[in-house]
């Protein structure tokens, strides 16, 4: 029973006792939530109750998005930390409008980013931003949209639409100048 004490790192999925703070393998710290501070739950409670809404969703956000970097990419701290600002969300939608767009935004980069890619939430954050009338938030959405839409091709061969087209016309030319 060697590996009992064992788990696999989150990061490189090598087996670390542990008691380790530190993979030997890739050098990061081996498991969930070992990137986060302890109290930030608790200092965000303490800022929602202070009235400080903005800062209490600014301190999650910021922990949220460390831990959906593609490189620290924590998935169980990150879920429990989008739970809680859904949870703020819900309990001070209006005035969270504009970060609820942003984090609607970061999740569809992150789909993208692993191939799973959700446009209801799209149609979600376009809602959202038609509802404050902000056509700027609106334009910002679809320009993130596409540019994701082409992350996403990119996995299928090495033409995205955009490149496609080009190359279309590109041969059209040569073809036309023959
Ligand atoms: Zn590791």
């Amino acid at each position: 029973m060697e590996n009992e004490d064992k788990e696999e790192c989150i990061f490189c999925e090598e087996l670390v006792d542990i008691h380790d703070v530190e993979c030997p393998h890739c050098g990061k710290k081996p498991f969930s939530g070992m990137y986060l501070n302890p109290k930030t739950y608790d200092n965000a409670d303490q800022m929602e109750k202070d009235c400080d809404i903005k800062g209490a969703w600014k301190l999650l956000h910021d922990e949220y998005r460390q831990h959906t970097d593609i490189e620290y990419f924590d998935e169980e701290t990150a879920g429990i930390l989008h739970d809680y600002l859904e949870a703020l969300y819900t309990r001070h939608a209006e005035l969270l409008v504009v970060e609820k767009i942003d984090l609607l935004l970061g999740g569809l980069q992150i789909g993208a980013y692993w191939g799973h890619y959700d446009d209801s939430l799209v149609e979600q954050a376009i809602e959202l931003a038609q509802s404050v009338e902000r056509p700027d938030l609106e334009l910002k959405i679809l320009e993130n949209h596409r540019s994701n839409q082409q992350a996403l091709s990119k996995g299928y061969g090495p033409f995205d639409s955009d490149n496609l087209d080009q190359r279309i016309q590109e041969l059209k030319n040569i073809l036309s100048s023959n």
